[in-house]
């Protein structure tokens, strides 16, 4: 099987592109900036929503669903909120078509079913939930509300990419009110650390935890947190979003409790959200040349077996053992396939689970049936070794952890070694024009410098880290007063 891929030194974007097509995660569709996620893309997406969905158990939230639809009033409650999402809205006008008597055979709208309200699908539930919550909360005792939905979403995005940025995509979005404002924030710098915690250990990608600017906050918000991770090509991508949302829907739903005391108050709120760009992410940050690199725990298959053989008395003695290795494997949580398909040639199957990322490859043959050995090679750093077939499945499940850390690493190092530090503004362009990544450098806070920089050169400040040193020092672009360095670079 030729592979045919674009390599990433050559063209980075199209490497990407072609991957996520062969790969089998994911294909174009006959609508505009939509896809369709292929079965194997689809397995990926599941292990990511059970984990995410057992860490969101875990805090003490609970999935419910809400209307896909927005009744435009209801949407424009909150202005900002809509303003900012404003220029991305697909709307519904019309509930019928007709004949249409000039094409016969053809449908038009029909005229005479307007919608008395435009409907608007949700880029984002913030209204259509909050509308809900104030018949939810009375009183303290109703508080918190921890609630979680698994939906999708539409974005009618002028620049669509596979999985990075498209104009529906899938995803979750926490929606939580609170009885005090310190609660509030506290549950968006969980759900944050939650994220982290999901895409470091499960991902095996690095984040650096920050805060947005105001002119890249989340529309509708007082303070977004957000991940930010650094893909082989030394641009960012946004990996994940957690809103503290003040009282804002609050206030422009009217949702308020009882207090303890008595008292009438608005409510707190948050949101947080994730979405199918994190397997984008996953591409992006550990496939190589030859295809995708799946960490261990994210693989649909975590090992291919593949059996090398002449005769039938061969394929039959390679199954037995195949058969032992796989019961033990799988008493170790691990997922197997034996590929059995008589078709194919191992070079061929061998460089298919290459392409597909499967972290660990075994192969038996007949020197194997007689030295009672296996081969195993490893998708990550392509290394194989002889292993004995005694304790086999021990060791393979070591591996698997071990290829989980050592991703980890690697991803590590690489975004480790693409955060430059700078102290001007030719420094900066010098960083973007050849090594790219994360450029650490002094801000003097205001939106203007932020937009004259972006102007200039496109990279746009990412976050402000929590864990920055607060020091002083000068803007790189202004020469005005800055109190600790922010996170800029060029992003998905
Ligand atoms: P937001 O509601 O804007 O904070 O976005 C929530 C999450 O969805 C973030 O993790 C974004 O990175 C992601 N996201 C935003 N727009 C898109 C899009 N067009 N396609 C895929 N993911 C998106």
């Amino acid at each position: 099987m030729s592979k045919n891929l674009t390599k990433r030194a050559e063209d980075y974007s199209k490497w990407y592109n072609e991957l996520v097509v062969k790969a089998d995660l994911a294909e174009n569709s006959g609508v505009r900036g939509c896809m369709v996620i292929k079965p194997y893309g689809y397995a990926i997406w599941e292990k990511m929503q059970a984990e995410l969905d057992r860490m969101f158990k875990e805090t003490g939230h609970s999935n419910a669903y809400f209307p896909l639809f927005v009744p435009k009033s209801m949407f424009e409650a909150e202005e900002k909120n809509a303003e900012g999402f404003a220029k991305e809205c697909a709307i519904v006008t019309h509930y019928r078509l007709k004949n249409d008597e000039t094409r016969p055979g053809k449908l038009m709208v029909d005229p005479n079913a307007k919608l008395e309200e435009e409907l608007i699908v949700r880029p984002t539930s913030e209204a259509i939930i909050w509308s809900t919550y104030k018949n939810w909360v009375q009183s303290y005792r109703d508080l918190p509300l921890l609630i979680n939905q698994w939906a999708n979403v539409v974005r009618w995005e002028m620049r669509t990419r596979l999985f990075l940025r498209t104009a529906e995509f899938l995803w979750q979005e926490g929606h939580t009110a609170h009885a005090t404002k310190a609660e509030a924030i506290e549950e968006s710098e969980k759900m944050m650390q939650v994220y982290a915690d999901f895409v470091e250990n499960f991902m095996a990608i690095p984040v650096i935890k920050g805060l947005k600017t105001e002119s890249e906050r989340f529309a509708g918000a007082e303070e977004t947190y957000c991940i930010e991770a650094l893909m082989q090509d030394g641009k960012a991508l946004q990996a994940g979003t957690s809103h503290f949302l003040g009282q804002n829907f609050a206030k422009a739903f009217d949702v308020k409790f009882a207090s303890k005391e008595g008292k009438l108050e608005h409510v707190w709120g948050t949101s947080w959200g994730v979405s199918t760009r994190l397997m984008g992410a996953l591409v992006m940050t550990h496939s190589d040349d030859n295809g995708l690199v799946l960490p261990p725990n994210l693989a649909p298959i975590q090992v291919v077996i593949v059996p090398i053989f002449k005769t039938e008395e061969q394929f039959e003695a390679i199954k037995a053992l195949v058969d032992s290795l796989t019961t033990s494997l799988k008493q170790l949580n691990v997922t197997v396939k034996f590929d059995t398909r008589d078709t194919l040639s191992p070079g061929f199957k061998f460089n298919e689970w290459e392409l597909k990322g499967v972290p660990v490859r075994i192969a038996i043959g007949p020197k194997d049936l007689e030295n009672g050995t296996f081969e195993v090679a490893r998708r990550d750093n392509l290394t194989k070794e002889v292993i004995p077939s005694e304790g086999a499945a021990a060791y393979i499940s070591e591996l698997l952890a071990k290829i989980q850390n050592d991703l980890f690493g690697k991803a590590l190092s690489f975004r480790n070694e693409h955060i430059t530090e700078v102290n001007s503004f030719e420094e900066f362009k010098e960083v973007l024009e050849n090594k790219t990544g994360f450029i650490s450098a002094h801000w003097d806070g205001t939106p203007e410098t932020e937009e004259k920089i972006k102007d200039l050169t496109k990279a746009t400040i990412r976050c402000i880290p929590l864990d920055r040193k607060l020091e002083e020092g000068t803007c790189i672009f202004s020469g005005g007063k800055s109190v600790g360095r922010v996170l800029f670079a060029k992003a998905y």
